[in-house]
């Protein structure tokens, strides 16, 4: 059985991949599993870079293979922020981050925004691959639902005709960015 290490503590990711990973031959093992809470600066200028950053550190400090992930929200009107600053926006947690996008999307009328997350599995010895998955939705007028985390709850995706806030999370799941991403990893898993 082949052992990889997973290279997070956010329990929404792990479990969202475990999930997607079970009925493959895999034992996983978390950071929160090997009481490793040491932070890795995210230094990159793209998603994969600091998706590698973090991989890399953990595979070479446990001697496993290890996949990460770094994801984001892309807002075209604002080009392309918050991006790879997603988490630390506001620099005051979810809902500030929220707050602070609506307040610059205030008079827009062009609304396009993307999910962005890309997924590197990489060897203690450096090398890797890349997984890219994107979702297509716009920004909402207001924050709706409490469901999901990040800006879940200001992301409106025209399928559902609901922002994600407002979907259950097995359903979001069949469309999410991760969700994309996490196929074609498993593809070559
Ligand atoms: P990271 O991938 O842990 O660095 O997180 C990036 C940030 O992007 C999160 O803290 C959220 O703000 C946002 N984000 C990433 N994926 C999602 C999602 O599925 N829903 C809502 N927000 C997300």
């Amino acid at each position: 059985m082949k052992h990889l290490l997973l290279a997070t503590h956010n329990i929404h990711k792990i479990i969202e991949i475990k999930d997607m990973l079970k009925d493959l031959p895999i034992q996983i093992t978390t950071l929160t599993d090997l009481n490793d809470d040491e932070e890795v600066d995210e230094t990159g200028k793209t998603f994969e870079e600091n998706a590698y950053i973090k991989a890399f550190h953990f595979a070479k400090k446990h001697h496993l293979p290890t996949i990460a992930d770094d994801s984001g929200l892309v807002v075209d009107a604002l080009g392309g922020r918050p991006g790879i600053y997603s988490q630390r926006y506001s620099g005051q947690g979810d809902l500030a981050n929220n707050l602070k996008l609506l307040e610059e999307m205030k008079n827009q009328t062009q609304r396009n925004a993307h999910f962005v997350s890309v997924i590197v599995l990489c060897e203690p010895n450096g090398s890797y691959q890349s997984f890219e998955g994107h979702v297509h939705g716009l920004i909402h007028d207001k924050i709706e639902g409490s469901q999901g985390f990040g800006y879940d709850a200001i992301f409106y995706y025209p399928p559902f005709l609901k922002t994600f806030g407002m979907t259950p999370m097995d359903l979001k799941n069949q469309v999410s960015h991760r969700a994309l991403a996490l196929r074609k990893l498993k593809e070559v898993l």
